[in-house]
């Protein structure tokens, strides 16, 4: 399975899932046109992981798009587990949840500022400039990929 996948806009959170997880993410843009999506998704080797069942019936919908069901986080990564093989530690926290970048280590980016009271390494998106380092709001993200992990061994196999 690619381990790059586009996201429709419904799917927002768990895309910021999958790209905590280490995955190259995209969303699909406001106002994009289904077979607009689809190609995007073809043309870049992403699986379209869509609520859309519309989607799946399209003609180059065969092997690239997967549908969701469910509400909330965690009926959605548990459909998708079940269709996907996803490894929630895959590369944790290696892009930024926002942007999808692949985050550089933050002493080479000018202009990053590293709040106080920081230590250990500090990475940075190349794009929006937002701060990652291992701390609070990053431990509690790993929390949630080991549990998500934990959650598919249990569900799948
Ligand atoms: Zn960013």
């Amino acid at each position: 399975m690619p381990g790059r996948f586009l996201c429709d806009r419904m799917l927002l959170r768990l895309a910021r899932w999958l790209r905590a997880a280490g995955y190259d993410t995209t969303v699909a843009g406001a106002g994009d046109r289904d077979r607009d999506i689809l190609a995007d998704a073809v043309r870049e080797g992403r699986l379209l992981v869509t609520c859309d069942r519309g989607l799946a019936r399209h003609r180059y919908a065969d092997g690239t798009v997967v549908v969701i069901s469910g509400d909330g986080l965690s009926a959605q990564t548990e459909s998708l587990q079940h269709q996907v093989a996803i490894d929630w530690q895959h590369a944790p926290l290696s892009r930024c949840l926002v942007c999808n970048e692949t985050l550089r280590p933050a002493e080479a980016t000018a202009g990053a500022s590293v709040p106080a009271g920081v230590h250990g390494p500090v990475r940075t998106c190349p794009t929006c400039r937002r701060l990652y380092w291992a701390g609070g709001h990053e431990t509690r993200i790993r929390q949630t990929l080991a549990s998500l992990a934990a959650g598919g061994e249990r569900g799948g196999a």
